[in-house]
């Protein structure tokens, strides 16, 4: 088969367990021959993120709290040490309160509004400003959003909104990145039952309501994310740069389902 990462490098941010989108997306990267670094958040993550790593023959497994400079200086201080350069970059990474992914978004604080932006939207900025001098040309990044950036979804809260600005962030980064070649572009991925999303209140409810309305009638699987990503870090998407890229089964599409259609 061919070997769309052959000779490529990156790190993947955002993988807890082989449920993560962020494990989806690393097996579709090594069996198209790409050499993978992963990062794991706090030791307890550990045990579960290196013998993943391993099986896709990965030791290069570092610490990441994307809250902290020095962690994120360390992360890319030690790429530049193994590989020199790299190629691309996958952020899976969110966090919210989960007592503020229920009820209602008025009811958000400041201090989880903030932490929210923080981890969820500013961080690819932060990791971007360090990926930048050590990238090749043709590098490319991919990060990880959801509808609710566009639309209101039940529970998403605070969340939305960080994908909203995630997704403005994309963008900016896409122009500021593109004049060394490297291409940033987003998934918006339906849901999936993954850790973070097991935090998002009557998540259940919204993974029947997507597999009902969908043009598919069905839900994604991160091996589904894992090929699109495939698509944009590898050269098949060379021409594509501050993109968001719906993977969802078809779901943002439909403005509403007919009569027939729902009865099927
Ligand atoms: P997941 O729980 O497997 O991954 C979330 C990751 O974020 C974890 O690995 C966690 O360690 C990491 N993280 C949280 N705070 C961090 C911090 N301070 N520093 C470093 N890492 C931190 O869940 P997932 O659903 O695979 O999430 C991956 C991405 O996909 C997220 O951006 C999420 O919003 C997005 N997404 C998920 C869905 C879905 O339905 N699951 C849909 C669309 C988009």
């Amino acid at each position: 088969p061919a070997q769309l990462m052959a000779g490529k490098r990156g790190l993947i941010l955002g993988l807890a367990n082989d449920k993560s989108i962020a494990w989806g997306i690393a097996k579709a990267l090594h069996a198209h021959g790409a050499e993978l670094a992963f990062t794991y958040q706090g030791e307890a993550l550990l045990k579960r993120v290196k013998p993943l790593a391993e099986s896709l023959g990965s030791d290069f497994v570092l610490p990441c709290d994307v809250t902290d400079e020095n962690s994120m200086d360390e992360v890319f201080a030690a790429i530049q040490e193994k590989w020199g350069t790299f190629d691309f970059m996958v952020h899976a990474v969110a966090f919210s309160d989960k007592e503020e992914l229920k009820g209602k978004y008025l009811a958000t604080t400041r201090d989880n509004f903030l932490r929210t932006m923080d981890i969820s939207c500013y961080s690819l900025t932060a990791l971007s400003q360090r990926a930048a001098p050590l990238m090749n040309e043709g590098g490319s990044i991919v990060t990880l959003t959801y509808y609710g950036a566009e639309r209101v979804m039940p529970h998403y809260n605070v969340m939305g909104v960080a994908k909203a600005a995630l997704e403005a962030s994309v963008r900016y980064l896409a122009v500021d990145m593109g004049n060394q070649g490297v291409r940033v572009n987003a998934i918006s991925a339906g849901p999936i039952k993954t850790l973070a999303a097991s935090g998002i209140g009557d998540f259940r409810y919204i993974l029947k309501w997507n597999e009902l309305n969908a043009p598919l009638k069905r839900n994604v699987t991160i091996d589904e994310v894992g090929g699109s990503a495939l698509y944009l870090l590898s050269d098949l998407g060379a021409g594509v740069s501050g993109e968001v890229h719906h993977v969802d089964c078809g779901y943002h599409t439909v403005g509403m389902v007919g009569i027939d259609a729902a009865e099927e």
